[in-house]
């Protein structure tokens, strides 16, 4: 573990790093993985399709999302965001290119995020493409829902949302999109289903092939959003390492660093190292 850690460094420290973040570098924020160490998906997620396709649906789903959206919002950045807007700012990674949709990174202080599946923070009309802040839906939410019982306490599930009770699913009240009166309100993400948009996927390509490294955080790449980048990486001979827990898609051809260990104390230890 040493030897990787130490490995690790030297990359970082010829700089140009592109950082590529996914899930479990906000777990310890409180955010659940879709996925464990094992890989497995633990949870069902909805899909753009249903959420659109049936009113009921967008009930269910937006009863949830205001049970879990306090908590989500709530959450602050770890000592891994810390780590990373350090060393952006210390000028080892350039570009972070993330599959979170919870802000964190920007919340840490960095710059030049990616978002590839995009934000909760905001919410998009299907009808009319409108976009509102979630703090302003979640005020309407909370107009037409009065009488709700918003502190369920289950657990926090990587979308923002908490499973409730089938009971307070059927009295939530969804709300409308102002300017064309559409409840196809859909949270600004990229929701199974859906693709990154192709001008994002684009850009991420060119700069990755600009990039001396990439470095994986806190990504099983096990969905092909991310680890398309890994692949064009190795392609074009850049080196990639990756920091994360457990299983990962990528190939040892691919692969020229692992590291298997929480993200914040190996993040914090590499800052240390390079710049203590
Ligand atoms: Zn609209």
């Amino acid at each position: 573990m040493a030897e990787n850690l130490s490995a690790l460094a030297d990359l970082v420290a010829a700089g140009g790093v592109l950082a590529l973040t996914g899930a479990g570098l906000s777990t310890e924020s409180g955010i659940p993985d879709y996925r464990g160490a094992d890989g497995l998906r633990r949870f069902q997620p909805m899909t753009a399709q249903e959420l659109l396709a049936d009113r009921e649906a967008r009930r269910r789903y937006w009863a949830r999302s205001y049970v879990g959206w306090p908590r989500f919002a709530a959450a602050c950045p770890n000592a891994g965001h810390d780590a990373v807007a350090t060393l952006q700012a210390a000028g080892f990674v350039g570009p972070i290119v993330t599959q979170n949709v919870d802000g964190l990174h920007q919340r840490a202080g960095a710059v030049g995020v990616t978002e590839l599946h995009g934000s909760l923070e905001l919410v998009v009309c299907m009808q009319c493409g409108e976009r509102y802040a979630r703090d302003t839906v979640d005020e309407w939410l909370q107009l037409a829902n009065p009488d709700f019982d918003r502190s369920a306490d289950g657990p926090l599930r990587p979308d923002g949302d908490v499973a409730i009770a089938e009971s307070l699913i059927t009295q939530f009240r969804l709300v409308h999109c102002v300017v064309c009166g559409s409840d196809l309100l859909k949270p600004d993400v990229v929701m199974f289903g859906e693709s990154v948009p192709k001008t994002v996927v684009a850009q991420c390509f060119s700069a990755v092939e600009a990039a001396r490294s990439v470095l994986v955080l806190g990504s099983s790449l096990a969905v092909m959003s991310g680890y398309r980048f890994v692949r064009r990486a190795a392609r074009e001979n850049i080196p990639v390492a990756v920091v994360t827990r457990g299983w990962t898609r990528a190939t040892d051809e691919e692969v020229s660093v692992r590291v298997d260990a929480p993200l914040g104390t190996t993040l914090t230890a590499l800052v240390d190292s390079l710049t203590g």
